[in-house]
């Protein structure tokens, strides 16, 4: 990275812990670096959705966060916006190894993520892949070792912890459970609790939802850490 870029990140370290209010709501005013940005005006991103608004600036202040807004509601920004910022900030490198990992119920959900975040982190050098089975796991599993960002289904990701010794997520900073109430309905709990065994315990986690439901609160009680809560309603 070049001077001028190092000297900007220590800006915006500094600008995501005063935790700025994005007063219009546009993604222009949030402490995210040029290159996120660049990707959001590419793919005609403007304005923030209200829990893009509500939590995008907590998970930058490296907050632990559980966040819940009906489907169609722009969560998947919510949460792919911080994995980037995270790393970018740790100026993290191809070198560095697995940084993010993102965990979603189903595979054509997690290709939806991967799409979004290759528009979006077009301009950023992190590479990134699916973990979704269908595909050879010896294949699977050498790319794993390449990948900053990895986006996953629960049953594939356990079964790569399980059965390589070299799977290494020693340094995974942040943590996605998306669809946290469909990951719980489709009999996943235990597969997320041995998976959360397995990482650091070090690191940030984001956890959306649709529902909040009893399950999904016991899911954040065992993953989170003092996390913000925040809840979008339709406005009646
Ligand atoms: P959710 O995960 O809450 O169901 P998604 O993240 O899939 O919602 O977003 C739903 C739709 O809204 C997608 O088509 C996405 O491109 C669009 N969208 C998300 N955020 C914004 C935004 N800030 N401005 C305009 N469109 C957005
Ligand atoms: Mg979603």
């Amino acid at each position: 990275l070049r001077d001028q870029e190092l000297k900007s990140i220590d800006d915006l370290n500094e600008r995501a812990f005063k935790s700025e209010d994005v007063k219009e709501g546009l993604f222009s005013e949030l402490p995210i670096s040029k290159r996120t940005l660049d990707g959001l005006t590419e793919a005609k991103y403007v304005e923030l959705t209200e829990i893009q608004r509500k939590t995008i600036p907590l998970a930058l202040a490296k907050k632990d966060v559980m966040g819940a807004a009906k489907t169609g509601s722009g969560k998947t920004l919510a949460f792919l916006i911080p994995v980037l910022e995270v790393l970018y900030r740790e100026k993290w490198t191809r070198m560095d190894g697995l940084g993010g990992l993102i965990i979603s119920p189903t595979r054509e959900l997690a290709v939806q993520i991967f799409n979004v975040l290759c528009k979006i982190g077009k301009k950023h050098s992190f590479s990134a892949g699916l973990i979704i089975g269908g595909k050879n796991v010896e294949e699977e599993r050498e790319r794993i070792s390449r990948m900053n960002i990895l986006i996953c289904t629960p049953g594939r990701l356990l079964q790569h912890m399980d059965q390589a010794a070299e799977f290494d997520c020693s340094g995974l900073r942040i943590l996605v459970l998306d669809e946290a109430d469909r990951i719980l309905d489709m009999g996943f709990q235990k597969t997320i609790n041995a998976i959360i065994a397995n990482i650091p315990k070090d690191r940030q986690t984001l956890l959306f939802s649709a529902t909040q439901s009893n399950s999904v609160k016991e899911l954040a009680r065992l993953s989170l850490k003092q996390q913000e809560n925040i809840s979008v309603h339709d406005a009646e």
